[in-house]
Formats: structure tokens, sequence, C-alpha cells
């Protein structure tokens, strides 16, 4: 899409998280693409109206990537999937032959186009913590944000004004690598003046390291996922504790079973044994 023209802009559904606007084709066709970037779980598309289209997967959105009609571009971030047609719900015909088409069977997906001038506005995005890769994140920034917080420490992480993009998953897998509750307090990874203790050290850590080891071997781990009637497929054989209740620990070591709880509604999976 980078340097491309949109051509055509084909809006088959609109009803997405929220609905599309009704000229949101009308602002994207004959626009080009200056830039391609990314924030938190946002993909943001510069163009050269001075507009920025704002995208969001939701659970089970994808791009697919056509580079000519029924051919397939096999890349490497390609996976193989059902792919209902009657979930492309917007499809992009770029001046470079690409075809690139929105699925998303839930529709949990959104998109959104705004002046990139009022973008630091944007309610979307303005109130966004740091990227967890960033180097403004780390062990004194997480304490000083927790600081005080009566929340569990799950709660925090997947709360995206304290750290961005960070979700259910890699949220139970980073505190599984950190050997920290996700029932802990919040708080507890600081000291009352709001000081990193050695807690916040092993989060961050954690965190870190999930995330650089899921994108590093994203390609391979992720050509395992598969969808089946909207679900998403898990690559279940990378994770730690995720999805793995009832099984032992992979802590070495460890002899505990991995156990699931619910917190704020969502599936928590931990081992009681070696995660305090
Ligand atoms: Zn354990």
């Amino acid at each position: 899409m980078e340097n491309a023209r949109f051509d055509k802009v084909e809006v088959r559904r609109g009803d997405l998280r929220w609905p599309l606007p009704g000229d949101f084709a009308k602002r994207l066709e004959g626009k080009t693409v200056t830039g391609l970037g990314r924030r938190a779980k946002y993909l943001l598309a510069d163009l050269s109206s001075g507009d920025v289209l704002i995208m969001h997967l939701g659970m089970s959105g994808s791009f697919h990537v056509f580079r000519e009609a029924g051919a397939k571009a096999l890349g490497r971030y390609y996976h193989e999937r059902a792919n209902y047609a009657a979930h492309d719900h917007v499809v992009f015909h770029m001046s470079s032959g690409a075809i690139v088409t929105f699925n998303d069977p839930r529709r949990f997906g959104s998109m959104k186009i705004v002046p990139r001038g009022k973008l630091d506005a944007e309610p979307l995005l303005n109130r966004l913590g740091p990227e967890p890769l960033g180097n403004e994140f780390d062990a004194a920034m997480l304490a000083r944000a927790c600081k005080g917080k009566k929340t569990s420490l799950k709660a925090a992480l997947l709360d995206q004004q304290i750290v961005a993009g960070l979700g259910n998953i890699y949220v139970c897998e980073a505190l599984h690598r950190a050997r920290l509750s996700p029932k802990r307090r919040a708080s507890t990874i600081a000291d009352r003046g709001g000081t990193a203790n050695e807690r916040a050290e092993r989060l961050v850590e954690g965190i870190k390291a999930v995330l650089n080891e899921a994108i590093t071997d994203g390609g391979a781990s992720l050509r395992d996922h598969r969808l089946t009637d909207g679900e998403l497929g898990m690559f279940q054989h990378r994770f730690r504790v995720y999805d793995r209740e009832g099984e032992t620990c992979r802590t070495p070591g460890c002899r505990g079973t991995i156990k699931r709880i619910v917190q704020n509604g969502r599936s928590t999976f931990y081992c009681p044994v070696c995660q305090k």
C-alpha cells in the first residue's frame, strides 16, 4: 500500500465496530498512502490528502493481500485460514495492483479517517500509554503508573493507558515469566513513593521478552494459526500458561499445574506455585 494510490474502495459492509462514514470511500479514492505505521494495536496509514486512515483488527479481523486477481501472495505472515468472502467487508484496490481486503467475521474491527492535525486529540489514541518495546517503557515508568493502584496486576497490564498494545494472552505469558501472580495488587511493584522494586524489573523484562519472542517467531509459529467459524486459532505450543489449564507448569523445576480463573470477564491462566 505504501506509495500506492487507492484506485477504488469498496465498502461491502460498513457496520463494523462502529459504522463507517458515508464518505469513507470518497475520502480515500485518488489519495496516495505516503506512509504506514502503528500505535498500540492501531494501524495508521498517512494519506496524501493530509488525512490518516486508522485501522484496528478487533478480535478476528485480518488483511488479505492479493497481488493479482485470484493469486495469493504468500508472504512471511500469510496464514492459512477459512476464507469466507461473506466476511470481506472493505476492499482496497491499489494503484500498485494489490488488492487489500479486510476480512472480519465478528466485526469488532474498525476504521476511521481523521485529519493528521487532529491526531493528537484523537480519543482512540490520545490516552494510550507507552509502547512496551519503546525506550521510555521501563520499570521506573511502570511502577509510577501502578503506584497506589488497587486493581490486580493483570488488570493494570491490560489497561491501555498504563502500557499500550498488550492483550490478554501476552499479559498472562509475561506475568508467568516474571513469576508474579495475576491477582497481586498492581501497587506492589512500587514502594509507597512510587519507586520500582525488583518485581517491576522482572515484569518489564517478562513483557519485553515475550513480545520480542513472539515477533521473532511470529511468522513460523503463526503459521499454525487456523481460523474456523470465525474463531481465532491459538498457536498454543508457544504458550507457557495461556490455554493450558490442568497442564504442568513450564517453569524449570516447578511441579505446579496451570490454573484458569476469570478476571474482569477475561480468562487468566497462571501457575499458583511459582507465580507469587
Ligand atoms: Zn510454576
